[in-house]
């Protein structure tokens, strides 16, 4: 887990924070700027297994798996209605420290540090490699610079986005969308094909004979 560095937040406080919770990235960075990374929907720390949704947030996978099986019950409906299925995020291919607390870029071996000004991350879909996001400005953005996995510029996700950031992010989701596909480019689930049966038994033009 990681958790030995003593970083004990009242729970409260985190619940109290997290009722707010709108994807606000300064919120986020508050929550994270401890010795280690907050999941926002499980309020634990943030450990490998982790995923990243449409706007760089990082979540603990288990936590987003609870969430889409509640959602499928229909037990738990009220937030991040942006996560209904595992396509709406993307697995990170995240390096840990050695204390496995910190994300680090395996180009340049930095820590990632929210809300860092200089020391900003992003992530690439569909591969889900991360690095700092200076690192992908300089080299070729249409290969990822971690696994060389072909991506598009628009696929470069900052984590803890600025406004700025968020608002590109947005559109990009808005022109997924409109393609009928998910975060992580995976086809969205087929609408239910509702099988209306027309005019069942009746013949059109039919009359009834008069004798
Ligand atoms: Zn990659």
């Amino acid at each position: 887990m990681g958790a030995d560095g003593g970083t004990i937040v009242k729970k409260n406080n985190q619940k109290e924070a997290i009722k707010e919770y709108k994807h606000s990235s300064s919120q986020l960075v508050e929550l994270s700027s401890n010795d280690t990374y907050m999941c926002p929907l499980s309020l634990e720390v943030l450990a490998s297994p982790i995923v990243g949704d449409y706007l760089g947030t990082f979540y603990n996978k288990d936590a987003v798996l609870q969430l889409v099986l509640d959602k499928m019950q229909g037990t738990r409906t009220e937030k991040y209605t942006h996560l209904t299925s595992l396509k709406d995020v993307v697995d990170i291919n995240a390096v840990w420290n050695e204390e496995k607390t910190r994300i680090v870029c395996p180009i340049m071996n930095k820590e990632f540090q929210p809300g860092s000004v200089g020391n900003e991350f992003a992530y690439f879909v569909p591969c889900g490699c991360m690095c700092q996001a200076k690192v992908i400005k300089e080299l070729d953005r249409k290969l990822c610079p971690v696994c060389n996995e072909s991506i598009q510029p628009r696929d470069v996700i900052a984590v803890f986005p600025s406004q700025e950031e968020e608002v590109k992010l947005e559109e990009r989701m808005a022109e997924l969308s409109a393609a009928n596909l998910t975060h992580s480019l995976k086809p969205k689930k087929s609408e239910r094909k509702t099988k209306k049966r027309k005019g069942e038994g009746r013949m059109p033009g039919m009359k009834k004979a008069k004798i």
